[in-house]
């Protein structure tokens, strides 16, 4: 059994990147030529980690499943990323973002990475600048900010409601620059479908091209995995369809430690679900809790006049009203953090308070903001006295600048002008904490493989805030990989090539062709989507927010049985030697039904509420409300990772405790 070592360096917090900077492994230009880097994924994490790696001069073997890595998952990133520049001078500072950063994660972050990321934050923006990305500026020409949940500042810089495409443009034409110079070899439509090890070394994947349905080896030093969260295991979430756990979960397999699999962080704000037919949930930009109003009718009477169609929310006065978040949380007020935020929404539903005909909604409303944006636009356009129409104009107009694409997406899908009546919001799957265990370097429990961006686990703890996964992705992949790979590789500078016809090789394409021939053969009775729907099912039923031992074990026992059933029934249409859209997502299916599995382990071993999850018998601590952050021991937060052992059931529990020695973190709860 492999030991946790974070090789977190010694010293104060403050010091440690610079100093463990100043004295890793160097590998020297004319060495890089000779040593080849795969990396699996170009989303922001992939995309920057391939662009700068080539830049240095290592040969960069960059893999995707889409057709161009403009399509990754990291496009749909909305509301913006967080940097600790203070350019706002409202008193923002690398300890505020880390400090903001550690609390947000329930204290289940790790500290000396999360220190890193907010020092290395600030020069994330300048070199998007530099690429060209449109970050909004405001009146004087600067670079804008707004705010997140959970902090008490404005560092969220963004463009607009796209933030993470122009991020994504700029990544990308970074990417391309190398590819031009033949430093990035691009496999677009490529799916990574296991790692090769030899020698104990990650030397090289198995993809399969997924036009031809070619099977292909390729070798290389070192791997990195960017591969994207598995939030699609809940089957209904907020991730693009393809977002998937296949590459993380084969290295798993291979013997990468997984940690966190059941922080799962529920986003608050997103379009509720219509029925059961429906494959995708709409995310609402987070930074709509800038300006829009949570609430719901404070009398029960109310409610069940909206449901029934007696009465429209406009209809309702300021004191019928219940904005509960502002109530419950007047320092933070709409803009706690996710999970508070998702907790209290869920409270209030399940007390009977949802306004829509499922019960699962609460109100987002803008009213008050229009009219606030209104006024103050006719004070600066000097129109005295303007009627409640020319304000109600002014103020639309702007909001309608910040947000418009967002409204104008939520108008199209609900068939409701958000502009004149509230939103309807309910929390969704949307972003997965956990992942693949790393160490300080964002290397994974076998030499030479790493992991970044989402789908490793090490800067969220139990919950993120908003803007923040970008920040993670671009500062893993252009200023922490490129370093921390160095220090690794500098050993393998007279390696030469990792050649390809070896037994490793072979070995693992052997098992890739058969699981493929099986799902082509088997021709069973249900289609992969129908036991991706149960499994989803089951998952947000007893392992979402709210989870109790009993519907743990059973949800175990029930993925179990799923996955059983999926080996014998399952039925993929086509062919193997032909782009076959189900034969991918057979393989992904299998892989999320055995990830789920995990999970619930994981959810029932940890006895405790934090981030978006309660645990329905858990202890209430002085000062917290019920579902809020139980800190494990006195000063410490955890993380586990387990041991595969061919059954996701035999995991084994490993604990790495995290002492809080350089700062104080006494303000537990949010006011
Ligand atoms: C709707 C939405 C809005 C969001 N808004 C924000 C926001 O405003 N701010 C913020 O900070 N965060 C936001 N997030 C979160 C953020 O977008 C993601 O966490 C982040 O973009 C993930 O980046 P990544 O590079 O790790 O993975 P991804 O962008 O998911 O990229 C994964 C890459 O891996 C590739 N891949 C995966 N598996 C394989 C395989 N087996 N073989 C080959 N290639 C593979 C894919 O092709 C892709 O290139 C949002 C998320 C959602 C869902």
């Amino acid at each position: 059994m492999a030991t946790l070592d974070s090789k977190i360096p010694k010293g104060p917090l403050k010091d440690k990147w610079t100093d463990y900077k100043n004295h890793i492994d160097l590998v020297n230009p004319a060495n890089k030529r000779n040593i080849d880097v795969i990396v699996v994924g170009t989303g922001l994490a992939g995309g920057s980690a391939s662009a700068t790696l080539a830049e240095l001069g290592y040969n960069v073997k960059a893999f995707a499943y889409q057709d161009s890595p403009r399509r990754a998952h990291s496009i749909a990133a909305q509301g913006g990323i967080n940097a600790a520049k203070n350019y706002q001078g409202d008193g923002d500072s690398f300890y505020r973002l880390f400090y903001d950063t550690v609390k947000g994660g329930d204290y289940r972050s790790r500290e000396a990475n999360v220190y890193r990321l907010a020092e290395v934050s600030a020069n994330i923006i300048d070199q998007c600048v530099a690429q060209g990305v449109p970050f909004a500026r405001d009146y004087g020409g600067l670079l804008d900010n707004r705010s997140f949940g959970g902090v008490l500042v404005s560092r969220t810089f963004y463009a607009k409601g796209q933030t993470g495409q122009q991020l994504l443009l700029g990544a990308y034409s970074a990417m391309n620059r190398q590819i031009a110079r033949g430093k990035i070899e691009m496999f677009n439509r490529h799916e990574m479908l296991d790692v090769v090890l030899v020698d104990g070394k990650a030397r090289g994947i198995i993809a399969r091209n997924l036009i031809t349905g070619e099977i292909e080896r390729h070798s290389a030093h070192a791997v990195v995995i960017a591969s994207g969260g598995y939030g699609n295991v809940y089957f209904l979430s907020t991730n693009a369809m393809g977002s998937n756990a296949t590459a993380a979960w084969k290295i798993h397999k291979k013997g990468a430690y997984f940690a966190n699999p059941c922080y799962t962080q529920i986003h608050p704000t997103c379009i509720p679900r219509s029925g059961d037919y429906q494959s995708k949930l709409t995310l609402m930009s987070e930074s709509l809790r800038n300006d829009g109003r949570i609430w719901v009718p404070k009398n029960m009477e109310d409610v069940m006049a909206i449901r029934e169609g007696r009465k429209k929310p406009t209809d309702l006065s300021e004191e019928q009203r219940d904005y509960y978040l502002e109530r419950r949380y007047p320092a933070f007020g709409n803009l706690v953090p996710r999970d508070v935020a998702s907790r209290a929404a869920k409270e209030r539903c399940d007390a009977g308070y949802g306004v829509n005909a499922t019960g699962e909604a609460v109100y987002l409303d803008f009213k008050s903001a229009i009219e606030r944006y209104g006024k103050e636009q006719a004070k600066l356009q000097h129109i005295t006295n303007p009627s409640a129409k020319e304000v109600y104009d002014l103020g639309q107009a702007i909001v309608e600048a910040k947000y418009g694409n967002l409204f104008q997406m939520y108008e199209k899908i609900v068939d409701e002008n958000p502009y004149e009546t509230p939103m309807m919001i309910y929390p969704a799957t949307h972003y997965t904490m956990g992942g693949v265990w790393v160490d300080y370097n964002l290397m994974t429990t076998v030499n030479g493989l790493y992991c970044i961006g989402e789908a490793n686990f090490s800067d969220h703890g139990a919950n993120r805030l908003g803007a923040s996964a970008l920040m993670q992705g671009l500062a893993d992949g252009y200023f922490v990989l490129p370093y921390t790979i160095g220090d690794y590789l500098s050993d393998d500078i007279r390696t030469g090539k990792i050649p390809t016809d070896t037994k490793e090789f072979e070995e693992a394409e052997k098992e890739v062709t058969s699981r493929l021939d099986f799902f082509i053969n088997n021709n069973g009775e249900h289609s992969v989507d129908y036991y991706h729907k149960k499994l989803g099912k089951i998952m947000w039923n007893n392992v979402g927010m709210a989870r109790n031992e009993k519907g743990l074990v059973e949800a175990m026992s029930e993925i179990k049985a799923l996955r059983e059933d999926f080996w014998k029934n399952v039925k993929v249409p086509g062919d193997l030697n032909e782009m076959n859209p189900e034969l991918e997502k057979a393989g992904r299916v299998a892989d999320f039904l055995e990830l789920g599995e995990l999970f619930a382990k994981d959810a029932l071993l940890r006895e405790e509420s934090c981030g978006g999850h309660f645990r329905e018998e858990s202890v209430e601590l002085d000062g917290l409300q019920k579902g809020e952050a139980k800190r494990n021991d006195k000063d410490y937060a955890f993380v586990s990772a387990w041991e595969y052992k061919g059954e996701p059931a035999d995991a084994v529990l490993h604990k790495e405790e995290l002492e809080f020695n350089d700062i104080e973190l006494k303000q537990r709860s949010y006011k």
